[in-house]
């Protein structure tokens, strides 16, 4: 019999948080009345997370576990998740308890009562330093300003989505350069958002430094958006009104026979010039890089093997 609900996990060398995890998940589960399995997808974890899942599969007939055959991303297993889920609904979540399972009976009840895609929304983060804070605001209000979508500001990867959301974005929004929590506030269909506090990570690391963020939010402003391959007409109109004036200006003093030396403003106007060309390059560059990964078609993520007591083969 399939699942009326199931929990996507992505893991990535979180040894130190499953057990915890798998704990508090099941017992907040098993006093629900849905039938529930959890997908465990691992994403080529280094350390012993993967014998973890393992015997969690082995012992408990409501865990699969996907193992992938390297580390594919977080936006590759969530996407794995999608793909070996067919329950009637199915909840997205980190494995480090940032996503807290105690509100899985909250999320499950706004879908009972009619909601498609349940969006859980970060009201405050006990993890997130300052900058990081204000880096997460400024992305979102960027986002919404540029792209025709308006994303809730501190969405994250915990959310319910319905099966017919499900296939929709497995089978429509497959896409390499990806930005799930993006895609499913784009389908359309009755959206419901619930505000978490997002508590400290339970133990071991976060696997996103600064640089990590910056290149994951400039491919999900590509993914959403080709605003920025506007900025050289911008920038090329800006230069233009400079060059007249530097033009006009020294029209002006040659005839009056007074040449402006002008070796500074030379410089000054050289750099500037190329500093924005090379900027408006790098940006057309990584936008031809997300076209030449999605043109080679690879696969987005290989799976090495399957644990699952259920079926005992491929799903
Ligand atoms: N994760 C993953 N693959 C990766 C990196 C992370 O599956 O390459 C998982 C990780 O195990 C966790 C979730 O994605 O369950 C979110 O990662 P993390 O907590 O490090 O990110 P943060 O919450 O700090 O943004
Ligand atoms: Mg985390």
């Amino acid at each position: 019999m399939n699942a009326n609900l199931n929990i996507v996990v992505s893991v990535y060398n979180e040894e130190a948080v499953l057990p915890s995890f798998y704990n508090s998940i099941t017992s907040v589960l098993e006093v629900m009345s849905v039938n529930y399995r959890i997908i465990f997808v691992n994403d080529g974890s280094t350390d012993r997370s993967e014998l973890i899942l393992r015997s969690f599969a082995l012992n408990d007939p409501n865990v699969l576990l996907v193992n992938f055959s390297r580390n594919f991303g977080h936006e590759y297993a969530m996407m794995s998740g999608l793909d070996h889920s067919d329950a009637e609904a199915v909840i997205c979540m980190d494995a480090d308890l940032q996503h807290p399972p105690e509100l899985i009976p909250e999320i499950w009840e706004a879908y009972r009562d009619g909601a498609d895609i349940v969006t859980m929304i970060r009201s405050s983060r006990e993890d997130s330093g300052f900058l990081k804070g204000i880096c997460s605001r400024l992305f979102y209000k960027f986002i919404n300003r540029i792209s025709d979508l308006k994303i809730d500001p501190n969405a994250s990867d915990f959310f319910l989505i319905s099966k017919r959301v499900c296939t929709i974005v497995k089978n429509d929004y497959r896409e390499r350069t990806r930005f799930l929590r993006g895609f499913i506030q784009m389908v359309g269909f009755q959206k419901v958002s619930i505000q978490y506090i997002a508590p400290k990570r339970l133990a071991g690391q976060s696997k996103y430094g600064m640089i990590d963020l910056i290149r994951f939010s400039f491919s999900a402003i590509a993914s959403l958006s080709k605003a920025p391959l506007r900025v050289g007409i911008y920038l090329g109109l800006f230069n233009a009104a400079i060059s007249l004036g530097i033009g006009i200006y020294s029209l002006v003093m040659y005839f009056l026979d007074k040449p402006y030396s002008g070796y500074t403003t030379i410089i000054l106007f050289l750099t500037l010039m190329f500093s924005m060309l090379f900027f408006v390059l790098g940006i057309l560059g990584s936008y031809i890089g997300f076209i030449f990964d999605q043109t080679k078609n690879r696969p987005h993520y290989l799976v090495e093997d399957f644990v699952d007591q259920q079926t005992k083969q491929l799903p």
